[in-house]
């Protein structure tokens, strides 16, 4: 037998297991056989409850993970002379192995040249328009993380200015919402607000760090976008023979809410955390804690203290460490990392 850990770490949101709405959304998926590859009544089910969800009769397919499901939305969208713009953050960008361009038989992606995990306005018209001969890989779409990279949360109205400015370029938009469910919770605002009311093309409303052991969804709000998608996720490996246990999920976490509740209480602990660390002597958070992540930057000495007292975290971004609450986050533990870390600053 491997041996249990025993005490929760906020390294990654990925370390928490699988919710139990989603835990009895597998277990009554699994009573009885049902028709392979999607055609059964779990996987229309769950499409429905994205469309009730979102109010909108949207197209919605089911993948393993984000990276196939960002890589294939955009390649969509994209003809393999096309770009698309996104920030110098972007999971995309930063953590996809080239997936984006593998998929897309090479549509490029065209960077923000700041440092910046929100995209503005700005960022995009000035890739988009900077060049317009046939020696620079046309702009055809744009991608935004909604919560950022950085835990940080696009406003509505940030987002809307985001979808005029590409509909003024003729340019597509992309969500990834890897974190979609943290996103709703902290603006308080419903799905369809914040995607297809806003000007949103399509979303990657990730399934994973909401509570599943496996599997994202992706939303076509325009229907004509989704032409000829199933063949795409096939191709690209993603169609799953078992369908239902990767689409039978959603409707447990979905229609019993744990989506939003889950979402919410990742929240909740990163501004628990925040709020009893920001203060601290040589400690500041790196980012305004708006969604489940707290990004610090402390002392040398306070991060190793840290790593010596068990707790294990990243530093990819900038240096400074990375904690991520998710939908099993224990506020006790929550209390102990708080304790320890100020234990260290003093
Ligand atoms: C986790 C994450 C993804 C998905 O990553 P996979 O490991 O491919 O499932 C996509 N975008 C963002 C911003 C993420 O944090």
């Amino acid at each position: 037998m491997a041996q249990i850990p025993a005490s929760q770490q906020f390294a990654s949101d990925n370390y928490a297991g699988i919710c139990p709405e989603v835990w009895e959304g597998m277990r009554k998926a699994n009573e009885g056989s049902v028709p392979a590859y999607g055609d059964d009544p779990w996987t229309n089910g769950a499409a429905e409850a994205f469309r009730t969800l979102f109010g909108t009769a949207c197209e919605v397919f089911f993948v393993f993970n984000g990276t196939a499901a960002n890589s294939l939305a955009l390649a969509a969208l994209c003809q393999s002379y096309n770009s698309v713009v996104c920030s110098a953050y972007a999971h995309v960008e930063t953590d996809e192995c080239g997936a984006p361009e593998f998929f897309s038989n090479g549509s490029k992606l065209l960077v923000a040249r700041n440092d910046q995990a929100k995209l503005r306005p700005d960022d995009i018209r000035a890739l988009a328009t900077c060049r317009s001969d046939i020696h620079y890989p046309k702009p055809k779409a744009v991608t935004i993380t909604q919560p950022t990279e950085t835990g940080e949360v696009y406003t509505l109205d940030e987002i809307r200015e985001i979808a005029a400015t590409c509909r003024a370029l003729g340019l597509r938009l992309h969500m990834d919402g890897a974190r979609f469910a943290n996103a709703c919770a902290a603006l308080g605002c419903s799905p369809a607000e914040m995607t297809w009311q806003a000007g949103v093309d399509v979303l990657c409303f990730g399934g994973t760090k909401n509570g599943m052991g496996v599997g994202e969804a992706i939303l076509f709000f325009d229907p004509a976008l989704a032409e000829g998608f199933d063949y795409r996720c096939k191709q690209a490996g993603q169609l799953a023979s078992k369908m239902r246990f990767i689409s039978a999920p959603w409707i447990g976490l979905l229609e019993t809410g744990a989506w939003l509740r889950n979402g919410a209480h990742g929240n909740g602990c990163a501004k628990a955390l925040a709020r009893r660390v920001a203060a601290l002597p040589g400690v500041s958070l790196m980012f305004p804690v708006e969604a489940n992540a707290v990004f610090l930057t402390a002392p040398v000495s306070v991060l190793d203290g840290l790593r010596a007292r068990g707790w294990r975290f990243y530093t990819f971004i900038g240096g400074g460490a990375r904690f991520m609450f998710a939908w099993d986050a224990d506020p006790a533990r929550v209390e102990q990392l708080a304790g320890d870390i100020e234990a260290l600053a003093q």
